[in-house]
């Protein structure tokens, strides 16, 4: 694996266009020609947060008309056992963070029989393991250390992005009304979950007003926390995305060569986990993120649109089937837990039965 310190890191950002080619080239050696993704369906049980991110579209008040307060249980089990008849083998559960701090989500709480959030993303993923052939994967926020080992219990895989590990942008419109965004306790939750052995999906958000050495040092704190607790599975490179209406409308979007060069230089400092570029914000540039050393395309979903981006569509399968192998990869689909993680150390019983009776064990 290659040690790079901070330095060198940001040098690689900073590479002219001639070195990004042969950026490209190592970054390619360094990994099989497999590329996975996940079938999945996305479920948004809530868009209330108290965060008020500076690019964020999924994010509602409760007042607002279009606000989902909480997605009842009959809707998630109807979704869920449509998923089912698609063959999806990932349920994604989506959520604002801390949204049973609003008085108008523990009421809907309340209804349903339950008094937090976690309690009721419990039942709902052991619902899941009960009655549908799909292994839960969450992102509820930060937690703490004893909702993290609850959820273990009953998810093939959690995850985190990380966004960036600057303290700098939660003085910045991207971050400053977001308590939750602290880099220190997002790290904190990753390193629970590392302590917990909970594989876990993590990644930075490129483009929402941070420097080049920012990347490099959000890079090597994942770095290291991969080399303490070895639980990461997968790290997300993502593009921010201007929108219209939100704090960030007039911020430049990374460029391509930007994107790239991230790509290339997370897969040469984590030979030992899979790189994933989200395609539905990348359809014209996609295949370039694989050249520069990607190899997950994620979770796409044959039914579910994507609530977080939802002015991009996930292209369709066969189309990313053909994106893939025209460059050589092969497509393969993967669970929502990577395989060498597919052992007793790092799921229990109940996920194991689940990945066992689907044949993958
Ligand atoms: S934490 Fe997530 S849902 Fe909440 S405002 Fe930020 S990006 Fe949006």
């Amino acid at each position: 694996m290659l040690e790079l310190s901070e330095n060198e890191v940001e040098d690689y950002l900073n590479a002219d266009y001639r070195d990004i080619l042969s950026l490209m080239v190592e970054a390619n050696t360094s990994k099989d020609t497999t590329v996975t993704y996940s079938k999945n369906v996305f479920l948004p049980i809530t868009n209330i947060c108290r965060n008020e991110c500076g690019y964020c579209i999924y994010r509602r008040n409760p007042e607002s008309f279009d606000a989902t307060i909480l997605m009842r249980t009959g809707e998630v089990l109807n979704t869920l056992f449509k998923a089912d008849e698609y063959a999806c083998h990932e349920a994604l559960f989506t959520f604002g963070e801390g949204a049973d701090e609003f008085p108008e989500v523990r009421h809907a709480l309340d209804v349903e029989g339950f008094t937090s959030i976690i309690d009721y993303l419990y039942f709902l993923c052991s619902e899941t393991l009960d009655k549908t052939n799909l292994l839960p994967h969450s992102n509820p926020g930060i937690l703490k250390r004893k909702d993290l080992k609850l959820l273990k219990e009953v998810n093939a895989s959690m995850g985190l992005m990380l966004e960036n590990s600057s303290n700098r942008l939660m003085e910045t419109i991207a971050h400053s009304k977001s308590p939750g965004k602290e880099p220190k306790l997002r790290i904190k939750t990753i390193e629970e979950a590392g302590k917990l052995k909970i594989p876990f999906t993590t990644g930075l958000l490129i483009g929402i007003g941070e420097t080049v050495a920012e990347r490099a040092e959000s890079l090597l704190q994942i770095r290291k926390l991969q080399d303490q607790y070895g639980h990461i599975q997968e790290i997300i490179i993502q593009n921010f995305k201007p929108k219209p209406g939100i704090p960030l409308e007039n911020q430049i979007e990374p460029s391509l060569v930007e994107m790239i060069k991230m790509v290339a230089v997370t897969k040469l400092l984590f030979p030992d986990v899979s790189i994933q570029v989200p395609p539905n914000l990348n359809i014209q540039n996609m295949q370039m993120f694989l050249l520069a050393g990607a190899d997950d395309w994620g979770g796409v979903s044959p039914l579910s649109r994507d609530y977080v981006n939802p002015e991009a569509p996930w292209p369709e399968l066969n189309n990313l089937k053909s994106l893939t192998e025209e460059l050589g990869f092969q497509f393969q689909e993967r669970l929502p837990v990577y395989p060498k993680f597919i052992s007793e150390e790092f799921l229990s019983e109940r996920i194991l039965d689940r990945i066992n009776s689907l044949g993958k064990i």
